[in-house]
Formats: C-alpha cells, structure tokens, sequence
C-alpha cells in the first residue's frame, strides 16, 4: 500500500520505519529541510517509565492557580484569548481528579514500557548510534517528606511493573559520583534502573537516513495546506508544492495536528505547552551528572550526551509561540550550577524552546480518523520520544488490521 506519513518528527518517522518493515511504499512529507526540526529537536531525552506520571493531577491544578499570579514557577501561564485555548484548559482540569490522574497515569506506564521494548528493537535491528545511556535515572529530593511522598505515589509505578527505589544520598553518589560534593543537600532520590536517555534529533535524523536506504520517499519543504477527498477517503495531501497521492494517510504533524486536523473534520484536543531547554558542550575538565535525572525540588531535568549536557524545564501554557530569551532560561541555569558546578562549558550555552503537543489526558490520540484511510498518531505531550516507537507500532498494526500488543482503545480522534 502506498502511505503518506504527514510530519517528520520522532513520530512520523518512527512510524514511517514501522510501515517499511510492514512492506508498505511509504512518502514523508514535512515542512522543514530535515527531520527533527521542531518539537523532536533538542527535548530532554529522557525515557523514563519512572517518571510517567500524568502532568493533569489535583496537584498541577493548584500550581495552576499560582501561576495566575506568578512568573517563576516550572508550570508558567501566559494569558490567551484563544477560545479553543479556554476549552482545552477546561477539559485539562476536568482530567485533574486524583481518580483520573491515577488511571491515566496507569495507562502512560504500560504505553512507556511497551514503547522501550519496541524502542530497543529498532536500535538493534538499525545499529543506530544516538548517543543513548542505559543504568537508570535519578530524581533527587531536598527534604525528607518530599522524599517519602514521592516514595509511596511511586507505588503506582511499581504496580505497573517499574523498578523505582529510593537511595540515600550516599546510594546516589555511589550511582553518579557527581554528587559526592553535594550529596548533604539532599534527603536522597529515587532511582529507576531500567530509564535511560538519548538524543531524540540523532535517532530520528540517522532513522530517517536508514529509512530512506530501505526506500522510504522524502518530500521535505513541503508544507501540507489541504487534502482532497472522495467519499470517505482522502485522496491526497495537498501541499504548497504539489499533491501527494497515497491509499492511506498518517497525521502526525505534533501540535499542528490539531489545526491541519481540523481541515479532515477531527476534534484534536491538542494545546502546544512551551517548554526550555539549554545545551552545554562539555570539555575534558567537566563534571557533568552520567545519569539523566530531575532535580524534583526545582523541577528541571538533565541529561548527557558524551559530548554535550542538556538541561530543560518549564511548562508553559501559552499560544503557538517558539521564541524564547535569556531570561527564560536563568532560574534553570542557576539550580544547575549551584547542582553541577563543573557540569559543561556555561559560557556557551545553546538556547532552544520547543512546543509540547498535550492533550488533556496526557495520552496520544491514535487511531482511525473520519475518511476510511486516515491514521493519526499524535500528541504524545512530554512523552514523544518515549513512546515514539511504541505509537509507530500500533500505529502500523492498525492500520495492517491487526490487533496491537499495546491496546489503544479509548484514545482514537474524534470528530469534529
Ligand atoms: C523541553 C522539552 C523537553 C522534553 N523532554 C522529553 C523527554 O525527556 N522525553 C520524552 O519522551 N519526550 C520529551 N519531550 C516531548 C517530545 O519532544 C515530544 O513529545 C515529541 O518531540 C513530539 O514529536 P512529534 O513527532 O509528535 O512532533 P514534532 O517533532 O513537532 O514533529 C512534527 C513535524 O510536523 C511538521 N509539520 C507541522 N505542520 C506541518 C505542515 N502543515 N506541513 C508539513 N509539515 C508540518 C513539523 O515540521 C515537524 O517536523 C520534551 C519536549 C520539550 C519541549
């Protein structure tokens, strides 16, 4: 079957791997010169079934309602006349329940450890190299309480079949030695032996190139504006420079799925929320932390990639809007320095901002859309480049008619 996957991230092109190894003639179509352009492009890189828990819960709704107010916190809001804005925002509060929390959060766990298995396959079925760290991720407490609570919401990780157990900051300094110097400050961390982290951008880049020996067609700079159709099918894509005909169609254009969505009759509860992230290269006389991890008392997260350390935070509910200043990253860059004093080269500092595609639930939409021949797989919020393969997979199996090892029911668009 010929298939069109719309949208060249850590999404699309996962799913475009999976439709070659299903046999199908498959064209990517993006608007940017090459993959990982846009939200895939400097994330944090963790992969962390330890750290799935659902951002909608009792507690963010509270921080929401700070933030009204004020401008330092990790959850920021910028003010938006948007309707579709508004409407978003209610139905993320009505998924901010502790019952609702709790089962999405369940459903997020299985969707992480089934999208690290699938992950792992496509690494050693690829050989690709980006840059990955296997041994765990550490999230560090401050005071004692803190720790004990994060220790008993874990037991829903565990539940899900999560290693997660808590460290004295001696444990963690033994972990990563880059906390001998500080390891009085912390009440301790908890550890997750089986997360792990690495460069989303190389992995999708160098799976795009592997992809592309295999015979997958590449239509970048071009910018999807329409689709025709007839009947209950999508004939093809139109963009600014042509038609893509396909038999079949999958959206996967991250926060802009909602907009080009909009155009195919879908409902994609989809809002971009801002996030931050800094790049330090490092020389030979850094320190920089080995295991990915969160500073859980300012709420950044860090990460290394062998010649680079990337920290990120921030969640910000605003528009369509990818600028970003200095300013925005000074609170972040502080906690790490007083953290990882030798952790890179600070006076050059690579500033990037991305949108994550949210959803209310903070699970993906997958399934069938409106025309018979269109898949979406999409907003997959602070957790694409974890479950990129995953989603890929079902995606595919969907769409191949098969029941996926990983059930999507409950997450399929709708109308609009
Ligand atoms: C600061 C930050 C930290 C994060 N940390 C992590 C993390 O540690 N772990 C994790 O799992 N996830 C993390 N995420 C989330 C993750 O980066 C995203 O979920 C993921 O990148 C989304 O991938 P995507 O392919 O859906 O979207 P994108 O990467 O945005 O891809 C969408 C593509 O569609 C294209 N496009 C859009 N509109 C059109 C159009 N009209 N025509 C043609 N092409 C179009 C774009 O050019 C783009 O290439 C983080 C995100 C941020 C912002």
């Amino acid at each position: 079957m010929r298939v069109a996957v719309l949208g060249a991230g850590v999404v699309g092109i996962a799913t475009a791997w999976e439709l070659a190894r299903d046999g199908h003639e498959v064209t990517v179509v993006d608007r940017r010169a090459e993959p990982a352009s846009e939200t895939s492009y400097a994330n944090a890189g963790m992969i962390a079934p330890g750290h799935a828990y659902a951002w909608s819960s009792p507690k963010t709704l509270q921080t929401l309602f700070k933030a009204l107010t004020r401008d330092d916190l990790a959850l920021r809001f910028r003010f938006q006349t948007d309707p579709r804005f508004w409407r978003w925002a209610l139905l993320f509060a009505l998924q901010c329940t502790a019952e609702k929390a709790a089962a999405n959060t369940r459903r997020k766990v299985g969707l992480c450890l089934y999208s690290q298995e699938r992950l792992r396959g496509v690494l050693a079925e690829t050989g690709i190299a980006c840059a990955m760290r296997s041994g765990g991720a550490l999230y560090l407490y401050r005071d004692a309480a803190g720790l004990a609570a994060a220790d008993e919401k874990a037991k829903i990780l565990r539940d899900g079949g999560v290693e997660v157990r808590r460290v004295s900051p001696e444990e963690a300094a033994t972990l990563d030695p880059v906390y001998e110097p500080v390891k009085d400050r912390f009440a301790g961390a908890l550890f997750a032996p089986g997360d792990e982290s690495g460069d989303a951008r190389l992995f999708t880049r160098e799976l795009a190139r592997v992809a592309a020996g295999k015979g997958v067609a590449f239509r970048m700079g071009e910018t999807v504006v329409a689709f025709r159709e007839a009947g209950d099918r999508i004939e093809a894509a139109v963009t600014d420079k042509g038609a893509v005909v396909a038999d079949a169609f999958v959206l996967a254009l991250g926060c802009y799925s909602a907009p080009i969505g909009r155009k195919l009759g879908l409902d994609l509860p989809i809002w971009p929320v801002k996030g931050y992230s800094v790049t330090l290269p490092l020389a030979g006389s850094n320190n920089p932390p080995t295991l990915p991890g969160v500073d859980e008392d300012n709420l950044f997260a860090f990460a290394n990639y062998g010649d680079r350390v990337r920290l990120t935070a921030v969640a910000e509910l605003g528009g369509w809007d990818w600028s970003h200043r200095p300013e925005d990253f000074a609170p972040m860059l502080k906690a790490a320095h007083e953290l990882f004093p030798q952790a890179g080269d600070w006076s050059r500092p690579d500033y990037w901002a991305g949108l994550r595609p949210m959803t209310p639930t903070n699970l993906p939409i997958i399934g069938r859309g409106r025309q018979r021949n269109l898949w979406v797989n999409t907003g997959h919020g602070h957790m694409g480049w974890t479950w990129a393969c995953g989603t890929a997979r079902v995606t595919a199996d969907l769409l191949a008619g098969r029941r996926p090892e990983w059930d999507p029911t409950g997450l399929e668009p709708k109308q609009g």
